[in-house]
């Protein structure tokens, strides 16, 4: 059951299920949760399904402590070899470095005008969709949906709908600008974005 309910810093980390941080077992993988995504259709939605489940199938067979991005279009891009599924890995984040390290994720960003861009990634230490993911989905006007799976195998995702991107800089004006001048930790803004993030056009759903 996936909602999109207020959340704290305690939410942050998500609730392990089986999870040992040095080991992606066959277990975790089968228990990802199958997800109606908001704003997809049922058969849009079994892709993703597929998509989330090699993820971590991905990483696994790589350096689980890795980020691994699998992003494709909605629209069909293909890249000159014809794979519709293109693939970025990392150290850090899926923020646009990673992605750009693919040339062919940085020409669908940056120059398909028409694409609808979905990307599953992995997140080692168990946490929520970060402040890069919000980031980068609000930056990038061709990303749609950007979910992440825990390598415990728990899924949290950002959707946009009516997405206005004056909106949402105002809007993290506004949050920080009611922290006073003190300095917050990027978990506080994280969660107060998150909790604000329909004001501005994203949907925020967590698996609880
Ligand atoms: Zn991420």
């Amino acid at each position: 059951m996936l909602e999109n309910k207020k959340i704290t810093e305690n939410d942050i980390v998500m609730s392990p299920r089986v999870y040992k941080p040095w080991e992606i077992t066959d277990d975790i993988i089968n228990k990802i949760p199958k997800i109606n995504y908001y704003g997809l259709t049922k058969e849009q939605s079994e892709g993703l399904n597929i998509i989330v489940k090699k993820t971590l199938e991905e990483i696994r067979n790589d350096n689980i402590d890795r980020e691994v991005a699998l992003v494709y279009d909605l629209n069909g891009f293909k890249n000159q070899n014809g794979e519709w599924l293109l693939k970025a890995t990392g150290e850090t984040n899926t923020d646009k470095i990673i992605l750009n390290k693919n040339s062919d994720i940085a020409h669908l960003l940056n120059y398909e005008t028409k694409s609808v861009v979905i990307i599953s990634h992995n997140h080692p230490k168990n946490r929520i969709i970060s402040l890069l993911d919000l980031s980068t989905l609000c930056s990038e006007p061709n990303i749609y949906i950007i979910v992440a799976v825990t390598n415990a195998g728990n899924i949290s995702y950002i959707v946009k709908d009516n997405f206005d991107r004056n909106k949402y800089l105002e809007i993290s004006k506004e949050i920080i600008s009611s922290y006073n001048n003190v300095p917050v930790d990027n978990d506080v803004f994280l969660v107060d974005l998150l909790n604000n993030c329909e004001r501005f056009g994203i949907k925020f759903f967590r698996e609880v």
